[in-house]
Order: C-alpha cells, then sequence, then structure tokens
C-alpha cells in the first residue's frame, strides 16, 4: 500500500498537541482530595511496614539511632557522603556543648559515571583514595587528637538493611546506580577492605542514610525537629518513632523509648497516584524497572525526563516541532531537572531561556513563543504535580506522628520542624514553593503555624559526623 503522509495543517497540528498537553494534564491531577488519599495510603503503609519484615512497598528501615544529637558531641570526625552524582568527604571539629562546630573542611569528588555501574571494589577503592588524600591534609594543630585513630560517619543513601549502627547491607540500588556484586554485601565492610587495600586507617563508627544524617543535623540545631525529607536526585524521608509502636522490631527497647526509621518513601506505591503512559514508560526503561515509583514522578533525576517523554509524543504525533522529530528529542535524560527549571522559571517576555535551552540542548532552532509558552505549561504540569505528591507525603508523616491536628492542651509554641535537603527543594523555587503551599492548604491555617520547613543545606555530612562521635570507641574516656 502506498501510504501518503501529508503535512498537518497548522491550526490541525497545535490542536494535536494541545489535545496531547491537556490529556496529560488531566491524568497528572492532584486535587486536594486526591493528595489527602495518597497521605492516607503513605500512613497506612507505613503501619504495615513497621508490622512486619516485608510488610509493605515502605520498607521502614530500622536506623539504630535511637538518641539524636545533643549539642554535647565533641572531637574530631570525618564524615563520607555518597548517593548522588558527587560524593563529599568532612573533617569537622566538634566543640561540646557552647562551641558546636568549630571548625569544618570538605572536599567534593565527582564520580566517573563508568563507576556507578561497575563493580563495587572500583567504586570503593575511587571513594577511599579520595579519602586517603583528604585525610593528608589534616596538618598540626589538633594535637588533643593525634595518636586516636579517625572515626568516620558514613552517609550512604540508597537503601540498607542495618544489623547496627555500623553495619548494613545494601538491599538494591537506586538512582544512577546499578552494581551489581554490592547488592546484599556490607557496605562499611566494602568500604574498610577499600580503605585497607589503599591504606587509609579510619573506622566507620556509624552508617547513616542521608535522610537520618539530615535529621541528625538538623536536631543539632533545632530540637523541635522530628522528620527529614530529601528532595534531590532521588526523595526519601526520615522520622522519630516511638520504639514501642515498631511491632517488628525484637531488640531491647532503646532507654529514649524512641527510634529513627528510614522511610524509603521513594518506593512507595499506591492507586491513588496519578500515573500516566509517559510514568510507565520512563519506569519500564529504567535501570529499576517496578520500583521507586513514587521517586520516579518526584524527584530531580526524572522530572526532566518526563517532559521530554510528553515533548517527544508532541513531536511525534502532532509535528510540535516540524515535520520531522528532533533527533536529540529520542537520548533519555538529554533534558536535565535543572534545564527544565531554567525554563519553567523564565521571567523574560520572550522566554529566551526556553528558546536558548531548546537550541543548545535538543537543537531545536528558531522556536516561536507559542511553541516556548507550551514547553513551560508541560514543566509547569510536571514539577507541580512532584511537588504536590511530596506535600502529600509529609503530612502522611505528620499524620502518623499525630501532628495533623491541634489538639487540646498543646501549648501555643509547640513546634514540629521537618528538615529538608536536596537540590530538587534547594534549587527549583516553583517546586518548593508549590511543595510549601499545597502543605498548607493539607493542614489549614491554624496547624500550619505549628509546622515548620527548614531547609538544612547539606546537614547530612555534619549529621553523620555528629553520629560517629556519639558511637566512637573513645566516648568512656571522655
Ligand atoms: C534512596 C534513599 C535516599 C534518597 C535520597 C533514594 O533513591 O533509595 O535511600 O535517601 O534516594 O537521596
Ligand atoms: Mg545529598
Amino acid at each position: 500500500a502506498l501510504i501518503v503522509r501529508h503535512r498537518m495543517q497548522s491550526s490541525g497540528k497545535w490542536a494535536k498537541a494541545m489535545a496531547i498537553l491537556d490529556d496529560f494534564e488531566d491524568k497528572c491531577a492532584t486535587p486536594i482530595g486526591k493528595l489527602r488519599q495518597v497521605a492516607d495510603a503513605m500512613t497506612v503503609e507505613m503501619h504495615a511496614g513497621l508490622a512486619s519484615e516485608g510488610g509493605s512497598k515502605l520498607k521502614m528501615l530500622i536506623s539504630y539511632v535511637d538518641n539524636l544529637p545533643t549539642g554535647d558531641e565533641d572531637g574530631l570526625f570525618y564524615a563520607l557522603d555518597l548517593g548522588g552524582t558527587n560524593f563529599r568527604v568532612l573533617r569537622v571539629l566538634l566543640g561540646g556543648k557552647d562551641k558546636h562546630v568549630i571548625k569544618q573542611e570538605f572536599d567534593e569528588v565527582s564520580i566517573p559515571p563508568h563507576l556507578m555501574v561497575g563493580n563495587s571494589a572500583g567504586l570503593f577503592d575511587f571513594i577511599a583514595e579520595a579519602l586517603k588524600k583528604f585525610v593528608a591534609t589534616e596538618g598540626e594543630g589538633l594535637h588533643p587528637f593525634a595518636g586516636r585513630q579517625r572515626e568516620l560517619g558514613f552517609t550512604f543513601s540508597f537503601p540498607v538493611k542495618q544489623s547496627s549502627i555500623a553495619s548494613g547491607s545494601l538491599i538494591k540500588w537506586t538512582k544512577g546506580f546499578s552494581i551489581e556484586d554490592a547488592v546484599g554485601e556490607d557496605v562499611v565492610g566494602e568500604l574498610t577492605k577499600a580503605m585497607e587495600r589503599v591504606g587509609v586507617d579510619l573506622r566507620v563508627a556509624a552508617l547513616v542514610n542521608d535522610t537520618i544524617g539530615t535529621l541528625a543535623g538538623g536536631r543539632y540545631n533545632n530540637p523541635d525537629v522530628v522528620a527529614a525529607v530529601i528532595l534531590g536526585t532521588g526523595t526519601n524521608a526520615a522520622y522519630v518513632e516511638r520504639a514501642q509502636a515498631i511491632p517488628k522490631w525484637h531488640g531491647v527497647l532503646p532507654k529514649s523509648g524512641e527510634m529513627v526509621i528510614n522511610m524509603e518513601w521513594g518506593n512507595f506505591r499506591s492507586s491513588h497516584l496519578p500515573l500516566t503512559e509517559y510514568d510507565h514508560e520512563l519506569d519500564l526503561e529504567s535501570l529499576n524497572p517496578g520500583e521507586q515509583i513514587f521517586e520516579k514522578i518526584i524527584s530531580g533525576m526524572y522530572l526532566g525526563d518526563i517532559v521530554r517523554r510528553v515533548l517527544l509524543k508532541m513531536a511525534e504525533e502532532a509535528e510540535f516541532f516540524g515535520d520531522t522529530v528532533p533527533p536529540k528529542l529520542r537520548i533519555p535524560f538529554i533534558l536535565r531537572t535543572p534545564d527544565m527549571s531554567a525554563m519553567h522559571q523564565d521571567t523574560s517576555s520572550d522566554l529566551k531561556v526556553v528558546g536558548s535551552k531548546l537550541k543548545d540542548i535538543l537543537e531545536i532552532p528558531n522556536t516561536s513563543l507559542k511553541t516556548r509558552k507550551i514547553i513551560v505549561k508541560l514543566c509547569d504540569i510536571v514539577a507541580v504535580r512532584g511537588a504536590r505528591l511530596s506535600a502529600a507525603g509529609i503530612l502522611g508523616i505528620l499524620k502518623k506522628l499525630g501532628r495533623d491536628v491541634t489538639r487540646e492542651g498543646d501549648s501555643e509554641k509547640q513546634k514540629s520542624v521537618v528538615a529538608l535537603d536536596g537540590g530538587l527543594f534547594e534549587h527549583y523555587t516553583k517546586f518548593s514553593k508549590s511543595m510549601e503551599s499545597t502543605l498548607k492548604e493539607l493542614l489549614g491555617e491554624e496547624v500550619s503555624e505549628h509546622i515548620v520547613i527548614e531547609q538544612s543545606n547539606d546537614g547530612s555530612g555534619i549529621g553523620a559526623a555528629l553520629l560517629a562521635a556519639s558511637h566512637s570507641q573513645y566516648l568512656e574516656e571522655c
């Protein structure tokens, strides 16, 4: 058969493109009632995950942190923060009650992409080498600690089943990582072996998720911090639970009566989530199909790629960019969330940022203002869905804590503070504003006054150092 393709009529082209966009917008809708259902489902899954091992998509991992920093921590500690495209090494001199953080130094190293999908020794040797270089810069002048073995808080931002404060096996990789021989291994063992191989003597005193580090760092500065949320490359949350409310915990009840839980909320999933065909395709083609569904519609690693997928569909079926499909548009992850954010937040009257991003990244020159406006709209749909769903997640935690309502007798000043970290929250203002206003909308005016979102810039590194301090082998001597 002879197939004759006609150039679509201009008006037909716009109508078709708008139909694709409108349909996407409908499927992404997050009316307040839906958000309440998501929050309720989150609370239900939290209970299920605490009740039994494997009881829920939410792993509700026990962190072995039953005491958060008090301010008394002192000494010289290292921290290593691994979880995104960069890792950081830190050195922190803690001065106890009055002095707090006396001195803080850090170094940031980007991880060569091939090491994120290679083997365990390759990744950990690279990290150990960087640690070795950093330790060598310690210098003189810290003599009160001379002769002592240096201790490290290890922030490892992936799901780990811990067996103590300083050991735990990797459940699975997330984000852009996929190193098969590390799965199931004790990540502290892997790091320690690598440090022995390269010749650096550090003892890992605490192994923590970035949410736990952020919670610890947040609590150090503010006693009202009860939860921490990461909105960055990936997303997750941790909070302080009553030890009695964790049926799956069979150990001794901690003296504090509390236990910090790493929810791993990125793996949350519910029939109430507004998922579209683009999300299903992104998931299928990802490194971890079927996993981290909440993360895939909220976090920085994925938002830009959702936008790309919708644009590709508009190009293929509505000739949105002319009668050929721009080839770059077919490349997964070519449109990164920071670029999406720059387009979304373009305030120029002719949307020149949108124009230059399309030209530079996707090699689509000379876009009309009409085209650019539609793209801004698309970015808004994707960002707002993610932001509103993350607000619903936070509401789920507050419900679990009984802090989503004001109760008779609550002191006027009692605040619940949620420490928030991650580049998505920090740099994508339209996202953060939408998240915060949605949370207010969900909580109502009165309760909102008691809930504070506190931005914590890289609190997780300091937090890990603080937890290393409170689990130091030298503690008795102090
Ligand atoms: C990981 C979490 C981590 C979060 C934020 C997720 O992909 O599973 O452990 O806390 O990213 O870094
Ligand atoms: Mg981080």
